[in-house]
């Protein structure tokens, strides 16, 4: 027998069943972000490798671990793990910096990372997202924070957390690294071989380690104290807390999380996450922060910008499926040149209408009709000779005669 072709691990078939709760999240996304003052962006699915590893940052899992690269005429070519080096070389390459500040753009589409497959996390899956270009002010970080939440809520996602943190910018933040290093020496090693390696080259990656070991040392007192000190220079505070004071004054709720550092490197000041209860360990939907320093380190104008990334397959875990839709019409008839010719009037006339290839017998249309649309408008014999059609409301059974012409009308009955 021949060898069916499976769908790869890591990757899953949108279906038709389910594919109304990813359009539905798409609309909803075009129209809160364009009340937003958001443009969309389509950027390739494919970059130079170069972008990741300069612009995601070589110390990160997603470089060193899960990128599908590959090579073509000599280039090396990757799969976008995430979308923000690409809008940020897009914006660079298309001199968008000239444009009137904040520039707003967002995005949607397929991402690629070779991580082990498990519930909420798989090899291709989708993000939306937005990036705010041309502001510091710590009202863009609220703005955009304000955002997600928005549209958390416009697909019925309220009870969600979001964590806020700020990382400093790259100042303050070495003299905190040196005291993470200095008060982890003596752990080294009993760290496991993740943060073994992140030690040198990113140390503040290490306090987001999942492990339980590592997690454990990090609640040791003295360890624990460094921590939480506070770290961050007096003009970062004051950004940190002009946030905080933005996002009380809309009733955004949020948790001070000073474990949350986020994967990417190229984050400073604001980071964020957004948590549910509800995914087990997958548990974050959104990730994102400001990064006031990628623009530049990828050729650009000195330009800062905040955005975040939203995963497509945890949202639509978290939302309810709407049902599926019936179609208007169903044209019931056993002319089936006639039939073909009065769906093709009623699709013009802006039903979403079908009829029966088969040419099956009456009945069997009918059923048909009652279960996939909410009319069905008869064509026999007498409503061909008296050029009219026979219409009946199939959830009231309200049945009447129109003219046949008077395709307008149908909904009225
Ligand atoms: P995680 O800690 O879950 O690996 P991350 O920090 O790698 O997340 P980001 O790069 O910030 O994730 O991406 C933003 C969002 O994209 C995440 O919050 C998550 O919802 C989603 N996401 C990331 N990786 C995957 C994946 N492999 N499969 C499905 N969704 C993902
Ligand atoms: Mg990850």
């Amino acid at each position: 027998m021949t060898q069916i072709i499976k769908v790869q691990k890591g990757t899953k078939d949108i279906l038709p069943t389910d594919v109304s709760v990813w359009q539905s999240l798409e609309e909803k996304a075009l129209e809160l972000f364009t009340k937003y003052g958001y443009k969309e962006i389509r950027t390739p699915i494919f970059e130079a490798t170069e972008l990741f590893s300069r612009g995601v940052g070589d110390t990160t899992d997603i470089v060193n671990k899960e990128m599908y690269t590959f090579e073509k005429s000599e280039r090396s070519l990757t799969l976008r793990p995430e979308n923000t080096a690409g809008v940020v070389r897009s914006f660079i390459e298309n001199g968008m910096h000239r444009l009137p500040a904040p520039v707003k753009l967002w995005y949607k589409g397929p991402m690629f990372r070779y991580e082990r497959p498990q519930a909420g996390r798989q090899r291709q899956f989708h993000q939306v997202g937005v990036e705010c270009f041309g502001s510091s002010e710590p009202v863009a970080d609220a703005e955009v924070i304000i955002l997600a939440t928005e549209y958390l809520k416009s697909i019925g996602l309220n009870d969600l957390i979001v964590e806020i943190n700020s990382l400093g910018c790259p100042e303050c933040r070495e003299d905190y690294k040196k005291r993470i290093k200095e008060v982890l020496k003596p752990e080294f090693d009993n760290l496991c071989d993740d943060c073994k390696a992140r030690y040198e080259k990113n140390p503040l990656r290490l306090l987001d380690c999942k492990v339980d070991s590592c997690k454990e040392i990090f609640e040791k007192p003295e360890i624990k104290a460094v921590i939480n000190s506070d770290f961050i220079c007096d003009e970062c505070r004051e950004h940190y807390e002009k946030v905080k004071e933005y996002l009380n004054a809309v009733n955004v709720k949020f948790v001070e999380n000073k474990l949350l550092v986020r994967g990417l490197d190229y984050y400073t000041r604001t980071v964020f996450e957004i948590k549910s209860n509800n995914l087990g360990a997958q548990n974050a939907v959104c990730g994102g922060g400001r990064y006031d320093n990628l623009v530049k380190q990828l050729g650009g104008e000195d330009t800062p910008a905040v955005g975040w990334a939203m995963g497509m397959e945890r949202l639509c875990y978290l939302v309810d499926f709407p049902p599926e839709k019936k179609s208007d019409i169903f044209v019931v008839s056993n002319y089936p040149e006639q039939a073909f010719e009065l769906t093709q009037k009623l699709r013009a006339a802006g039903y979403v209408a079908e009829f029966d290839f088969a040419n099956k017998k009456f009945n069997k249309q009918l059923e048909k009709a009652v279960k996939s649309a909410n009319y069905a408008v008869f064509l026999g014999e007498d409503e061909l000779k008296n050029n009219n059609l026979t219409v009946k409301n199939l959830n009231t059974s309200v049945q009447k005669t129109l003219s046949y012409n008077d395709l307008q009308n149908i909904k009225n009955i």
